[in-house]
């Protein structure tokens, strides 16, 4: 398949940036200090600048499926340590979205391959919690309240990474925040689990995403 119009495409974008401002490329080149970490879904239709109304340089950016933080998983561990530790980064976002055919996968135990092994992760959190799910009315109601819970998990998750442990042990201010995205409205919802310090997150958090199961009923 031919890709020239994803070309061409592109040099009108850098063209109408370059005429509302000159320098805009040549600054960008020398450097970057983004003050924003997203990890997020590769799903397509999450984008983190265009749903944020970012231009380039304004976020660091890692997405895998389902946007887990895995103990274990040195790309995403890696992007978060330079985030962190080189351009001191002062947030860093997790955000899930509603509808996330990983988190629907993880939650009706699909066998698709490879990836059953990642997803592994979401079925975890989720026979932590099973008998507020199994009290939910109905799948959506599930599907919808497992990605929320997702993302509650994994910001606690980036809050016990060495990573931001040390970074909160020298002082460094660094804020984790947990977000959801509506794919039919183009919305951001904050799940209000903002965290910077090294407190009990994990008490803190099991009891939040208790909560947001029973109310959910
Ligand atoms: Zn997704």
């Amino acid at each position: 398949m031919n890709l020239d119009h994803l070309l061409e495409s592109n040099r009108q974008w850098a063209e109408q940036i370059t005429a509302e401002q000159p320098d805009f490329f040549k600054q960008l080149a020398r450097q970057q200090k983004p003050e924003l970490l997203w990890i997020g879904c590769a799903d397509s239709r999450v984008p983190a600048n265009e749903i944020m109304g970012l231009m380039p340089g304004e976020v660091f950016v890692h997405r895998n499926v389902a946007n887990l933080v895995v103990h274990t998983d040195l790309n995403c561990l890696s992007v978060i340590q330079f985030a962190v530790d080189v351009l001191k980064v002062k947030h860093i976002i997790v955000t899930g979205h509603y509808g996330c055919g990983g988190v629907a996968a993880a939650l009706s135990n699909q066998r698709l391959g490879l990836i059953d092994n990642w997803l592994r992760h979401i079925q975890d959190v989720l026979k932590i919690y099973r008998r507020y799910f199994d009290a939910l009315p109905d799948e959506m109601t599930k599907l919808n309240r497992l990605c929320e819970v997702n993302v509650m998990a994994q910001v606690l998750n980036l809050a016990e990474t060495t990573i931001v442990q040390n970074a909160w042990e020298r002082g460094q201010a660094v804020s984790l925040h947990g977000w959801i995205y509506g794919l039919d409205n183009g919305i951001l919802k904050d799940l209000d689990v903002t965290h910077s310090k090294d407190a009990d997150l994990r008490e803190t958090m099991h009891n939040r995403i208790k909560t947001l199961l029973k109310q959910a009923k």
